[in-house]
């Protein structure tokens, strides 16, 4: 086993550092904690699109980078450690590129990659219903053939980026006559249609990112069908084991590990700095542990996918210690800034630019988005440990 990075990728991570951290200097943005998800800055996008690195793993035939997926998940790691604004893209490079590349027709391919790596799709995720969430198959938004098109009609809900779409990812109910997984089909498609409305989700941060998102009527075209007709089910779990590669969970609160670490340096309690409490330090530094064993997890689904394996188990296992990694994070920073970390960003008494109470808050909801950790759990204990559930 060789835990070493090439010089190359050693290069490309600084690469990276050096254009973020040239970014923060010049005050374009300010690193906060899951800013992957709830910063939408089309200019930041096309800066990074211009470096090239929307689609740095997809073939070279396509305009993509033809590189490797560790490669990508070092430059992922730092856009999350960095806390960098990249809401507009994320999705479409994350996961929409990749499964066009793989069940796309070629038209698709050449239409809708190179809109994606010039980082102008953003995307919202339309998969969870009112009544359909760890249980997907029972979806029943449906999209029922009209000679060349599609007519969509349902409701999706927790669309995270609809607030900013101007793509979805859809999936609906072709055949409602089949068993419910085997009826199911992925469907890509703009959302400036009539018949599309949209209704955001106050969260519990009092932040906007995932919406209601309605559908009525709306006729699309059958060329915005992804892949085969009626086995999208099958396909979605598959791209469901690149969501949760678990990266954005562990790292997407970085900004506040290192807030928290600048806390204790520059904080005194009695008359002591922070830094010398026994207990703190303790705490900082079994914190440091479960980040660098959050990391191995990370970089081990990075080799199954070089390998050209899809995670699975693997992946589960890494979404599921990162969103209990964050929700150990958000309390250690509580508890350590006591009453203070508490206060909402809009106190000026709030410590750590507000990240322990926006990160106590969010973090909570992230064991449940894309497989809830019980779901994951289940995953874990069915195919890796064979254990069957009646
Ligand atoms: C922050 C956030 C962002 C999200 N973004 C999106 C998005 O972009 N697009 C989208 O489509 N959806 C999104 N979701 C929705 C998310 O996918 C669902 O919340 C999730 O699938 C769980 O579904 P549910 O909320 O209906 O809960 P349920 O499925 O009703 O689950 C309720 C509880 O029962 C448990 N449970 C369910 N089934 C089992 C089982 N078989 N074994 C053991 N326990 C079980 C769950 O773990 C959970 O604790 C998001 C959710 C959150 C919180």
């Amino acid at each position: 086993m060789n835990f070493k990075f090439t010089d190359e990728q050693v290069k490309f991570r600084q690469e990276v550092r050096d254009f973020l951290e040239g970014e923060i200097k010049q005050g374009l943005w300010q690193p906060t904690c899951d800013a992957w998800i709830m910063a939408h800055d089309p200019e930041f996008t096309r800066r990074v699109s211009a470096k090239g690195w929307i689609g740095l793993t997809w073939p070279k035939e396509y305009g993509g980078q033809g590189r490797s997926f560790i490669d990508r998940l070092i430059l992922t790691e730092e856009m999350l450690r960095y806390g960098a604004p990249a809401a507009c893209h994320w999705f479409a490079d994350r996961q929409i590129g990749g499964a066009i590349v793989h069940y796309g027709t070629d038209e698709q391919k050449e239409e809708i990659l190179p809109i994606i790596m010039k980082g102008e799709a953003y995307v919202g995720l339309g998969m969870s219903e009112p009544d359909a969430g760890s249980d997907l198959a029972s979806l029943k938004t449906r999209a029922t053939e009209d000679g060349d098109d599609f007519i969509i009609d349902g409701q999706k809900t927790w669309t995270s980026g609809g607030s900013n779409m101007n793509w979805i990812y859809l999936v609906a109910r072709t055949d409602p006559e089949a068993p419910k997984a085997r009826g199911i089909s992925e469907f890509f498609f703009r959302t400036d249609l009539p018949g599309v409305s949209v209704s955001p989700i106050v969260d519990i941060t009092g932040g906007v990112h995932f919406n209601e998102v309605f559908f009525d009527n709306v006729r699309i075209p059958k060329t915005c069908l992804i892949g085969e007709k009626n086995r999208g089910f099958y396909q979605i779990l598959n791209q469901l084991d690149f969501e949760r590669s678990g990266m954005e969970r562990l790292m997407a609160n970085y900004p506040l590990f290192e807030a928290l670490i600048q806390y204790v340096k520059e904080t005194k309690r009695n008359g002591k700095p922070l830094a010398e409490d026994p207990v703190v330090r303790s705490k900082i530094a079994q914190l440091k542990i479960e980040l660098e064993v959050g990391r191995l997890y990370m970089y081990r689904v990075g080799v199954i996918m070089d390998e050209g394996r899809a995670p699975n188990w693997e992946s589960s296992m890494s979404k599921a210690y990162g969103t209990a990694f964050e929700q150990r994070l958000a309390t250690a920073a509580i508890e350590i800034a006591g009453l203070y970390g508490q206060l909402s960003p809009a106190s000026r008494l709030t410590p750590m630019r507000g990240m322990a109470y926006h990160s106590y808050l969010s973090s909570k909801g992230y064991s449940l988005q894309a497989g809830s950790s019980e779901v994951l759990k289940n995953i874990i204990a069915g195919r890796k440990l064979e254990l069957s559930a009646k």
